[in-house]
């Protein structure tokens, strides 16, 4: 027993993240894995929150630079010192040890917890070099961006979960994982409803799945090029530029609207469940009239017709 090594959590949770979870979701969207810096951070640094991602690129990108050459590694992701030793003794099976009651609860925990992980790695899928950067922070200053940003990366990681769980192989820790309820999850309400409800409407427009949306989603970036993408392929092809950005732009004051009135509320919240229902029909309601206003569009944009 001397020479067994101490279990370094953190070092298993970091493990993790690099060699399973970050291939799992890069292959889900068909995208290269990324190379993010994946920080631990004491609780006191960052109470709110299970997980942030962020941009290295203000303040260490020197830092940066000396620790792993070119190219810069410009985002991170960052997690709270609890949230990974949690989630490294679920991994070791600790869950497995619990009386069945509590394990049910615990694993609605984890559920919530690895989807956080899956949100911030979709967010480390691009850009990585400093100038790529910089042009995706300044996308975000742009009101109602963030909003979407946020928005299809949560919408995505509720759609794509699954799958990835199972890739990662947390699935195979313990099977239930897939068909508990993640408890005290209130992500982005309203926002992520709205996208939701947009994204499955422009599915049945498209004729095709909510997954595949997904993914064109983010291999758009999340942002503004992929609300733009969104609406053309519903629109369709009888659609005019000139619509596609009148819907855009209908959709980006809506929004941007709706993420201001929650934006104080953006990370797991502990808000009265009457609010935190409001916000979701409000965001609900927004993206239906935009589908609604949409649909109309094709018909009002032949040749002639002015918009
Ligand atoms: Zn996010």
């Amino acid at each position: 027993m001397g020479d067994t090594p101490q279990a370094d959590p953190a070092r298993e949770f970091v493990d993790f993240m690099r060699h399973r979870l970050l291939p799992a979701v890069a292959e889900a969207f068909g995208r290269p894995t990324p190379t993010p810096f994946i920080s631990i951070i004491p609780d006191a640094l960052m109470p709110e929150s299970l997980g942030a991602e962020y941009s290295e690129v203000l303040f260490s990108t020197p830092v940066i630079e000396r620790l792993y050459g070119e190219p810069p590694i410009c985002r991170s992701i960052n997690i709270r010192l609890t949230t990974a030793v949690e989630i490294a003794s679920f991994l070791r099976g600790g869950s497995l040890l619990l009386e069945p009651e509590e394990r049910a609860r615990v694993l609605g925990y984890f559920r919530a917890q690895l989807s956080v992980l899956v949100h911030e790695a979709i967010h480390s899928l691009w850009p990585n070099s400093a100038s790529t950067v910089r042009q995706h922070e300044a996308e975000l200053s742009v009101p109602g961006t963030r909003a979407l940003y946020e928005g299809f990366t949560e919408a995505a990681t509720r759609e794509h979960l699954d799958d990835i769980l199972l890739h990662c192989g947390a699935a195979s820790v313990d099977a239930n994982l897939l068909t508990c309820e993640a408890i005290d999850y209130e992500i982005y309400p309203g926002i992520l409803e709205a996208t939701q409800t947009l994204v499955d409407g422009v599915s049945r427009m498209a004729g095709g799945t909510a997954a595949e949306q997904y993914r064109l989603i983010v291999a758009d970036r999340c942002g503004a090029e992929a609300l733009s993408g969104l609406v053309a392929r519903g629109l369709g092809e009888t659609a005019t530029p000139t619509a596609i950005s009148r819907a855009c732009a209908d959709i980006h004051h809506d929004w941007s609207e709706l993420w201001q009135a929650m934006a104080k509320f953006h990370v797991v919240s502990e808000e009265p469940r009457p609010l935190l229902n409001e916000r979701r029909d409000t965001g609900r309601l927004a993206a239906t009239r935009q589908l609604t206003a949409m649909q109309r569009l094709p018909q009002r944009s032949p040749a002639g017709l002015s918009l």
